[in-house]
């Protein structure tokens, strides 16, 4: 669905059973959804995007807190048994989980809340919160998604095979979601992604004052 229909379906996408508005952005590795979230944020004021809990090592350059919240599998699996983490799935070999109290503080005040995370996690969270409203976001074509992997240099080719092995899965579910938006163009995806953040909060917030 692109934006267009929208306005047809934001009355029963856009629920208003929670004070804040849950997005979930997920979809395959290397679709882009890190550089549209961060476009989002450019975009679109006082959205706030969460910090996912997370086994894999930093990379170069990302910060504890900041990218990600670094732990050992010790670590993590106390929060697991402490019901600490609002969703987590194993993604190609490592642990990924969202921390659930600064999520939940910041819906409760009414807060625009976005997550990053991996489709396993986002069918978790829209199980727990069937508010909350899911944005796939799908690569413009599999050789394309090849192409960004290889460019994108993080991983060794077997890891690229993994996560190709993965989105072929992945792709195939991108139907039972909310919104797809298409990847194609990063500055009309993230015009797309904008419009669904923003109609859906705008919606809420006026059926709440209803
Ligand atoms: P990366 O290691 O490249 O940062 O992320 C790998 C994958 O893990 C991405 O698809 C990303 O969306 C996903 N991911 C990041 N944080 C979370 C999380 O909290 N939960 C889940 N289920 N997946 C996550």
């Amino acid at each position: 669905m692109s934006v267009d229909p929208l306005t047809e379906t934001a009355d029963t996408v856009c629920r208003h059973d929670s004070p804040g508005s849950l997005f979930i952005v997920s979809g395959p590795s290397g679709a882009g959804k890190g550089t549209l979230v961060r476009a989002l944020l450019d975009r679109v004021p006082g959205i706030w995007l969460s910090v996912s809990a997370t086994t894999r090592p930093p990379r170069p350059g990302e910060i504890d807190g900041v990218h990600y919240v670094f732990l050992s599998g010790e670590e993590f699996d106390r929060l697991v048994a402490e019901d600490g983490l609002l969703e987590w799935a194993e993604v190609h070999g490592n642990r990924y989980g969202t921390l659930r109290m600064p999520v939940e503080e910041r819906l409760e005040r009414g807060e625009i809340v976005v997550l990053e995370i991996d489709p396993q996690g986002a069918a978790q969270v829209k199980e727990k919160m069937p508010e909350s409203v899911l944005v796939f976001i799908e690569p413009p074509s599999f050789d394309e998604l090849r192409d960004r992997l290889v460019k994108r240099g993080s991983e060794t080719p077997e890891q690229i095979e993994r996560r190709l092995r993965t989105a072929r899965e992945e792709l195939a579910i991108a139907g039972t979601y909310d919104y797809v938006v298409i990847n194609d163009d990063v500055e009309q995806a993230t015009d797309e992604l904008a419009a669904i953040v923003t109609t859906c909060a705008r919606q809420r917030h006026s059926g709440q004052k209803d």
